[in-house]
């Protein structure tokens, strides 16, 4: 490993999963961190998050693994549903990559995970600081989310589009024994997310198309009515599902352009800050964990901060927007209606009946990336 990173200050604004993972990247090659975060705790959440093979390798390289293991379960699958309820493909991961890890956590337990190593690797926490623009520090790295001040010290404010999607999140209790796989409900103009948890709890994430404004937030509190009548519709263990919902929050989904300059000299963003996406590849937090690996490992291979931040950015910037651009895809193909739906299901069904392997495959190039490797 290089060592251009030892003993160097640097400030992470945000601890969110990106920022987290970025201090502990950091301080695992030996640089002095501190986090500045501006919540008065560091808190998540209630939702689940999934998380893919690409970014789970990073977490293991960073020592993560049993951590990790004690609190997520292994997904196994991602099954496509109808919105009665009726299969229409089950993509099998165990089965397509035996040694690929995808897991379901809550995003509490990941923060705490994170910050619990942070913390032993030396770095400094420190809550209730809103950072306004850019610290005065040799290295500062913008982890601060959708609304990034760094974000908008390097580009200028971003104005993002409403999609005309809202969605809704739920957490409801879950039995031990459900099946530890993701299922997608797929309507005309609306889908729903399901996957069960290891702490007992299910998580719900439901999308309909509306042309009424929702603001971007991810906490305002809705009436579970709403959220029961938008998917009155559907079948299976939807129903039930939805009916346990005691508490639900809605926003609206915003496009945002994956930002055009993700440094100067002294600061760089990751995450959230430099390429919001739709949830619908489930690959936000992915993301921002593989952007923390790699921008440390970019930083400690070379003292010339500039060169190291440039050469980031050059290794993220195609890869993230191919990745966002196969989540806005998504969208679409979530919602068919009519004759497009009864081909594209038919498609599917087909496909997973008579090449199982077809449809995983055609995401080798986002689960099979290896930032570790890649970048050692
Ligand atoms: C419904 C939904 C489902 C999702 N599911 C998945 C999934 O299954 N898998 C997946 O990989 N991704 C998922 N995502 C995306 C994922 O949640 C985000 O992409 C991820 O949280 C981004 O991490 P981040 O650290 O960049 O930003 P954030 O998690 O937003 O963290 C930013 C941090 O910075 C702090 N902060 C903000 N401004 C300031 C300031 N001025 N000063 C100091 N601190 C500040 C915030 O308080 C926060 O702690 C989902 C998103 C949604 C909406």
């Amino acid at each position: 490993m290089a060592a251009a990173l030892m003993d160097r200050p640097v400030v992470v604004v945000g601890a969110g999963i990106g920022g987290l993972t970025a201090a502990l990247a950091l301080a695992r090659r030996g640089a002095a961190v501190t986090v500045l975060e501006r919540a008065a705790e560091l808190s998540e959440v209630g939702a689940g998050i999934q998380l893919s093979a690409n970014s789970v390798r990073v977490l293991e390289a960073l020592g993560l693994s049993d951590a990790m293991d004690q609190c997520s379960l292994r997904n196994r699958a991602v099954h496509l549903r109808d919105a009665s309820g009726a299969s229409v493909l089950r993509m099998d991961l165990l089965a397509h990559r035996p040694q690929a890890r995808f897991l379901l956590i809550h995003r509490a337990r990941l923060i705490a995970v994170l910050a619990q190593a942070a913390t032993a690797a030396g770095v400094r926490i420190l809550t209730g600081q809103d950072v306004t623009a850019p610290p005065d520090a040799p290295l500062v790295i913008g982890a601060d989310g959708l609304k990034s001040r760094i974000r908008a010290a390097l580009n200028g404010q971003e104005v993002p589009f409403f999609t005309g999607q809202t969605a809704w999140r739920a957490l409801i209790a879950e039995d031990a024994a459900a099946q530890p796989e993701a299922q997608v409900f797929m309507g005309r103009d609306r889908h729903l997310v399901s996957y069960p948890l290891a702490v007992g709890l299910r998580n719900i994430v439901a999308v309909q198309e509306r042309r009424d404004w929702q603001d971007e937030g991810w906490s305002h509190p809705d009436d579970p009515a709403n959220l029961q009548a938008a998917f009155a519709g559907f079948g299976g263990p939807v129903p039930g599902w939805l009916s346990a919902v005691r508490q639900v929050n809605v926003w609206g989904l915003f496009r945002h352009q994956v930002a055009a300059r993700w440094h100067d000299n002294r600061c760089a963003i990751l995450g959230d800050a430099a390429h919001p996406t739709l949830p619908f590849l489930a690959q936000g937090a992915g993301m921002a964990v593989e952007d923390a690996w790699v921008l440390a490992a970019c930083l400690d291979a070379d003292g010339d901060q500039a060169a190291a931040l440039a050469r980031y950015q050059a290794a993220r910037q195609p890869r993230v927007t191919r990745i966002v651009e196969a989540a806005n895809a998504n969208a679409r193909n979530y919602h068919l209606g009519g004759l497009k739906r009864v081909v594209g299901h038919g498609v599917l069904r087909l496909a997973g009946r008579v090449a199982p392997s077809f449809m995983p495959g055609r995401f080798d190039w986002l689960y099979d990336h290896d930032p570790v490797a890649q970048h050692p």
